[in-house]
């Protein structure tokens, strides 16, 4: 499984992206893009990150994955099309000029942190 590690990688990056000033703040969203090809299943890496998120600074966050679909281009005719999985010719022409623009990504898209809820009465609206 090695979802665990690319889980550790993305606390590592989420922590080191907090802000050094704000001292109280919670890590609510981690917005995560994986591409379909990525060999990455959204549920372990969910499981892991719940595992791995305890006891840091990002415990509790909510881990958001967003499944960027496989883009195929053939360099031939040109046309573009997602696919579901590996593919070696165009659809088109049946060339084999095929080149995969998309799907491989694993990227942290956003970062949503919130101040932790001070002693002010004036958060209740
Ligand atoms: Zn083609």
């Amino acid at each position: 499984m090695h979802e665990m590690g690319i889980v550790l990688e993305i606390i590592d990056i989420v922590v080191a992206s907090i802000p050094a000033h704000l001292k109280d703040v919670r890590v609510e969203r981690v917005n995560l893009e994986v591409g379909k090809l990525s060999a990455i299943v959204p549920e372990s890496l969910r499981f892991c990150f719940e595992i791995a998120t305890k006891d840091t600074r990002v415990e509790g966050a909510t881990l958001v994955i967003e499944e960027i679909p496989v883009q195929a281009r053939c360099n031939d005719c040109q046309t573009e099309w997602t696919i579901e999985g590996p593919v070696f010719s165009c659809k088109a022409c049946g060339s084999g000029k095929v080149e995969l623009l998309s799907g491989r990504e694993l990227d942290i898209k956003s970062i949503e942190i919130a101040e932790k809820e001070s002693n002010h009465a004036d958060h209740c609206a």
